[in-house]
Order: structure tokens, then C-alpha cells, then sequence
């Protein structure tokens, strides 16, 4: 392609692309720095039409709401594609009532809502995971005993050059919050079919209910989290680890270890990445030295330092 190929190629392009936008709109901390390059498809299509204008060199991050990720204040050098809210439908397999087919910038939540007013049951969980399904996919989220990949029957993926994949489970190495593919290769998730039980909608509702008002009473949810920091040690909770070396309501600059949930980090008003990734360090090191458990970043980290 030649140089007025290229640009005649990107004007076609439907979605909206920004310049240094502020990470702090995207992520759930609303703190940190800039997406050097930021792109908001319109579509698939157009994301498809996308990926493969960015020169091979080109660092890409795919972010859906965020809920799990903090940006370096000096920003992120890359490309971003944000999956929501245009990557985010929802549908029922035309041949298989039980399995729901959802884009990767869907919200969890609107899954399981979606499943449970189609008389679906299991998805109830995912209503307490403030992300995306895309998210969900790369984090492996789980709660209350279900994790995301147990669900999956496959899901698509998207490579540099525009194409798609049909992937399985057994094409990654799947875990406690913890997904890679098994052969090295750059691609994100656009979508995935989940496989879901027979249920009746209003018990499903009920029990999304239930679940809300548990995390209502345990979780920070008026000030911005990123939800659990740190993973749980094998027969443990970071919490428990955390709170007793007496770290709850400690605090750096603006970001402070809540005190209604101690592996939550909060941001009191005007926390910078640099807060929260001192705040982390300072948890991390406490609890080492305390108690000899090394504890583990649940949270995504990207870019550089001011
Ligand atoms: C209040 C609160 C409660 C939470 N509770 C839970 C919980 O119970 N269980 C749990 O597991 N998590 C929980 N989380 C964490 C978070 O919501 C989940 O990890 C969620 O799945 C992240 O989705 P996201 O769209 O926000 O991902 P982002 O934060 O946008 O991204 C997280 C990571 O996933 C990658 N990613 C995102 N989309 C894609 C894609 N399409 N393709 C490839 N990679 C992608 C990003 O690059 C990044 O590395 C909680 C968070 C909060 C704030």
C-alpha cells in the first residue's frame, strides 16, 4: 500500500481516534496517565479495518471498562482499543437456547441480567463484576465459586492484521485470574459463546439481587477501586493478611487501603498511578515482612512513570 493508500484507508474508517486522551476517563481508579493513541471502533468491521493501519512495532492494549487497570501518569506509548460500548452485543444462539453470545465490550453485568430475563441460570455471578466480557476473558473473573472460562464454549479473537480466529479453551493456559495463550501469538478477544443452565428468570433476578446488596456491604463502592488488588494466597485472603499487619486506612498521596475492605485500594480525590503504585509496593512489602506471604498484583499495570 502506498502512502496515499494508506491515508485514503484510514479516512474510510468509521471510528473515533484521539490523541493523548486522559486514561484516568477510562479506567476505575480515575487516576493515572494518557493513551498516547486512543480508538474507539465503530464496529467489528471497523475494527477489522483498524488494526491493521498501526505500524507492526505499535504497542496495542485493548481496555474495556477499565475496572482492572492503572496507567502509568508518564502514559501509555501504544495504541488503545476501547471495546465499549460499540463491541458490546448481546444474543442467544439461534440453534442453542442455553448458549449466549456476547461482544467483548459487552458489561458483565448486562450479561447477567440478559441471561437471566432468557430464563438462563449461572450467570447470576457476573453481576458484581463491574467489566466488560473482554475483560472477563483476559482476567479469567470469577466470584462465589464460578470463573469466567468455566463458562466459555469458545470465543473470537482478533489479530494485527485484521482477522479472526475461533479459539477454544484448550488454546490457553487458564487459572486463578490467570489466562495466556498456549502458542505466543498478539490477539485480543472480540467475543465469546457461554454455555449457560436452564433457569427460571426470576430466581435469577433474585439472586443477582442478593448478590448486589452483599457487595454493596463489603465493598468501597462509592469511592473509585479497582476491586481486589492483590490475588488470594493458596488457602488465604489477602484481605485477612492485609488487615492484620494494621494497613487499613493507610495511605499515600491520595490513594488510601480502604477501610471497608482491605485488599481495596480507594482514591480519595486526587491519587496519581504514582500513589497507588507506592501504596501497592508499601502493602506488598508490609505483609512480606510481617507475615513471609508474598503477595501477588491482581491489577493491570501498563505504561511508564513520570
Ligand atoms: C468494585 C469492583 C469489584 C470487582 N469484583 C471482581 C470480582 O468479583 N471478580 C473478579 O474477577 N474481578 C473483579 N473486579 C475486577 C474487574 O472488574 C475484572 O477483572 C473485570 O473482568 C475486568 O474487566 P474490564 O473490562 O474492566 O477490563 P480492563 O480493566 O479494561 O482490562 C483488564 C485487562 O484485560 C485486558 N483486556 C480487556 N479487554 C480485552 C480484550 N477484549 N481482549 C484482550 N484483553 C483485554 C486489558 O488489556 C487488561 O490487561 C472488580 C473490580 C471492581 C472495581
Amino acid at each position: 500500500m502506498n502512502m496515499a493508500e494508506t491515508l485514503n484507508f484510514k479516512h474510510s474508517l468509521r471510528g473515533e481516534l484521539k490523541h493523548d486522551e486522559p486514561m484516568s476517563r477510562h479506567v476505575s481508579w480515575r487516576a493515572g496517565g494518557t493513551a498516547r493513541q486512543f480508538y474507539k471502533p465503530a464496529d467489528l468491521a471497523d475494527l477489522q479495518a483498524f488494526l491493521p493501519t498501526l505500524p507492526p512495532q505499535e504497542e496495542i492494549l485493548f481496555v474495556g471498562l477499565g475496572s482492572n487497570l492503572l496507567v502509568r501518569d508518564g502514559g501509555f506509548a501504544g495504541t488503545v482499543v476501547l471495546t465499549t460500548p460499540m463491541l458490546s452485543g448481546l444474543a442467544l444462539d439461534a440453534n442453542d437456547a442455553q448458549v449466549l453470545i456476547a461482544g467483548a465490550g459487552a458489561a458483565s453485568p448486562h450479561v447477567a441480567k440478559f441471561a437471566a430475563r432468557h430464563h438462563l441460570a449461572g450467570a447470576e455471578w457476573l453481576a458484581g463484576v463491574p467489566g466488560t466480557v473482554g475483560g472477563a476473558l483476559a482476567m479469567n473473573a470469577g466470584c462465589y465459586g464460578t470463573e469466567t472460562w468455566e463458562q466459555v464454549v469458545h470465543c473470537t479473537t482478533i489479530d494485527r492484521s485484521g482477522e479472526l480466529h475461533v479459539r477454544s479453551k484448550g488454546d490457553y493456559d487458564i487459572g486463578y485470574r490467570h489466562v495466556a495463550a498456549r502458542v505466543a501469538r498478539e490477539e485480543w478477544f472480540v467475543s465469546a459463546h457461554f454455555r449457560f443452565l436452564p433457569g427460571d428468570a426470576e430466581v435469577a433476578q433474585a439472586r443477582i439481587k442478593e448478590l448486589l446488596a452483599k457487595r454493596m456491604a463489603s465493598q468501597p463502592l462509592d469511592k473509585p477501586n479497582a476491586g481486589s488488588t492483590f490475588r488470594n494466597p493458596l488457602g488465604d485472603h489477602a484481605a485477612r493478611l492485609i488487615e492484620s499487619c494494621g494497613l487499613k486506612g493507610f495511605s499515600i498521596g491520595g490513594a488510601q487501603v480502604s477501610m471497608k475492605h482491605a485488599n481495596f485500594i480507594v482514591n480519595t480525590g486526587l491519587a496519581s498511578a504514582a500513589d497507588i503504585e507506592a501504596l501497592i509496593a508499601h502493602m506488598q512489602k508490609t505483609v512480606r515482612d510481617r507475615t513471609g506471604v508474598e503477595l501477588a498484583r491482581e491489577v493491570k499495570i501498563v505504561g511508564t512513570s513520570k
